[in-house]
């Protein structure tokens, strides 16, 4: 099985986020996490891996240091664009 792990990334990182106050009164219906989501991924760079289910991503947490910055980035202006701009 392949994965993207970058999406494991963007993906925790904005359940962090939008847990903050910063983001406390955006819509965070499926609809606009899926939309930050593809946003952000779109403009980070893919990161595949191949996986057994239910294996732990420890060996690629060094990745994710890394990459960090880039991903609060562009989760951060994902975010702006769809809560201004929700699709619906
Ligand atoms: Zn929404």
């Amino acid at each position: 099985m392949i994965i993207n792990y970058m999406e494991e990334v963007v993906s925790r990182y904005l359940q962090k986020a939008l847990r903050s106050e910063e983001y406390a009164s955006i819509c965070k219906c499926e609809a606009c996490i899926d939309d930050i989501m593809a946003k952000a991924l779109n403009n980070l760079k893919p990161f595949y891996i191949t996986t057994k289910k239910g294996e732990v991503y420890a060996e690629y947490s060094s990745l994710e240091n890394q990459h960090q910055a880039e991903v609060i980035a562009e989760v951060t202006k994902a975010i702006e664009f769809v809560s201004k701009k929700p699709n619906h």
